[in-house]
């Protein structure tokens, strides 16, 4: 019901960035967001009054030509990891807010942290150049060890400095947010289709019932659409933009506040379009029945690593992700080093997404739930009471270490245990082809004989011509005895296999085989 189909190809139009300012507390990003705002105002009736609705919409000009972009209006990474953990991408690019003044901080990196995870690119906005005592290279160089070299250091990250009180540099900021999209993102969207988007804001309104700021993510919403939002649902009574003016539709990137909702929705719920009301009252209950269920399921099962492990096993992810929180930077460094140096070949790889200095937050379980297979690691600290219950409901695996060596050979053994199967190959049957026949939808299918052993269906097959491979990792798609579909067929009868191979001909051979988990040693 939600996904990232876009449709027809020749639909999709180029939509605007949608950007998310971070950094550490008091580096300006609030006052930055006010001034993106002021000195970009676009046109508004006279009167109308700014609303914040938690997003907004700025013009800008590049190469000559009018774009826009959108800015979340909450400053930092907890709403944008929130959102994330919830399976929602509210960002294409973030603006890292570094005071030239005070440098590079923890939270600094935390929100880098957070980006990277992501894969969010990053523009640099090095604030508070007005300042005595501003040093804006010392923050390029204090980033270059943390991978983002300024483009004038040879790298590909824009820098760019302002002041956020004076409004200097902000043109130049926006600039190179468009740069970066153009070069790094492909921001299309299908207008054309039923909207999708995710809340990025809600809450009860005493006058206008519950609200809530979406981001249209692709197509167009309409006053008057049946949508369903997170376990919501309803039909747009009314839609305003961040000018407070009344809006009849929106296309893709552009926020708007949404009236006429049953209910309150979260942020990172995800928005569509449905036919009618009734529809959207049923995949509403639908999606509270689920949400229920799952809730539950999560309280009832603590992830171990173990069972991580064996989510590695069957190949569903072959990395194992850490977020290192320890009691002082030392042992954090030490532990991360350590765990970096363990040698496990390169099947499998150990990333850090986020090491720091005290207790596990919420953000940080945040951040692992968003990263789907991350574990917390705890050294010498515990848990603030929120992220207990957090990582309780969402089933996020904390571990707990006192000494160094004991974390390193669990991690190791974990990351040994995640080394993926090998597979050997199991013969099954060969047949030889006497026929082929044309069917339609399924293509040429070929009469023949089984020579030796059985040929079940859905087994991997390759076609041998005169004792070559010319075709392998086919599978046996459709089998039949006589005009009867048959799940196998033995040595010495005659069969129709569909193998999905058209140039199937006379003489050919059919081999027959699956691929069988090897036993470890
Ligand atoms: P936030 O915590 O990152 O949202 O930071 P704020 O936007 O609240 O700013 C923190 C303080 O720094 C406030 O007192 C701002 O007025 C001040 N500030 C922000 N930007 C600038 C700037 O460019 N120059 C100067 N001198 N002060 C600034």
């Amino acid at each position: 019901e939600f996904g990232e189909d876009e449709g027809d190809e020749a639909d999709l139009a180029a939509r605007p960035p949608v950007v998310t300012v971070m950094g550490h507390v008091d580096h300006g990003k609030t006052k930055l967001l006010d001034a993106i705002r002021k000195t970009n105002v676009v046109a508004r009736e006279a009167g109308g009054i700014t609303q914040h609705i938690g997003a907004y919409q700025v013009a800008a000009e590049h190469d000559g030509e009018d774009r826009k972009i959108t800015f979340i209006d909450t400053p930092g990474h907890e709403a944008f990891t929130a959102m994330r953990a919830r399976g929602a991408k509210s960002t294409d690019i973030a603006v890292l807010v570094v005071a030239a003044d005070d440098g590079v901080k923890p939270q600094t990196i935390e929100a880098l942290n957070h980006a990277q995870a992501a894969d969010v690119p990053v523009v640099v906005a090095v604030n508070k150049i007005d300042k005595e005592g501003a040093d804006p290279n010392k923050v390029r160089a204090q980033l270059t060890e943390y991978g983002l070299v300024a483009e004038e250091y040879g790298g590909s990250t824009l820098f760019v400095d302002i002041s956020a009180k004076n409004g200097t540099g902000i043109d130049q900021l926006l600039e190179a947010i468009l740069l970066t999209a153009d070069a790094e993102l492909d921001l299309r969207a299908n207008p054309t289709m039923d909207a999708q988007g995710i809340a990025i804001e809600a809450h009860l309104d005493k006058g206008r019932g519950p609200v809530a700021t979406v981001l249209v993510q692709r197509g167009t919403l309409r006053v008057g659409d049946s949508i369903v939002c997170g376990e919501a649902f309803g039909r747009v009574r009314a839609m305003l933009d961040d000018n407070g003016d009344a809006v009849e539709e929106a296309t893709p990137s552009r926020p708007v506040l949404v009236m006429g909702l049953t209910a309150v929705p979260s942020a990172g719920d995800n928005f569509i379009v449905v036919t009618d009301d009734r529809m959207a009252r049923q995949i509403a209950q639908q999606r509270a029945a689920r949400k229920r269920s799952a809730d539950m399921a999560k309280s009832s099962r603590r992830r171990t690593l173990e069972e991580l492990f064996s989510d590695l096993e069957k190949g569903r992810v072959d990395e194992l992700k850490l977020i290192i929180k320890g009691d002082v930077s030392g042992s954090v460094e030490a532990l991360e080093d350590a765990l970096l140096k363990i040698d496990v070949g390169d099947e499998v790889r150990l990333r850090v997404l986020h090491r720091a200095v005290g207790a596990i937050t919420e953000y940080d379980v945040n951040l692992a739930v968003a990263d789907d297979n991350a574990v917390i690691i705890g050294f010498n600290v515990r848990p603030e009471p929120r992220a207990r219950d957090l990582a309780e409901r969402e089933g996020v695996d904390i571990r707990y270490y006192s000494v160094i060596y004991q974390a390193i050979e669990e991690i190791e053994a974990a990351l040994k245990g995640m080394l993926k199967p090998e597979f050997e190959e199991v013969q099954m049957g060969t047949a030889e082809v006497r026929e082929v026949f044309k069917v339609p939808k399924i293509g040429n299918v070929a009469g023949s004989l089984v020579r030796s052993g059985v040929i079940v269906r859905n087994s991997k097959a390759r076609v041998i011509r005169d004792g070559v491979v010319i075709a392998d990792n086919l599978t046996v798609s459709s089998l039949r005895r006589f005009k009867d579909d048959a799940t196998e067929v033995r040595e010495g009868f005659e069969c129709g296999i569909g193998v999905g191979y058209n140039d199937i001909r006379i003489d050919d051979v059919i081999e027959t085989y699956e691929m069988r988990e090897k036993p470890r040693a």
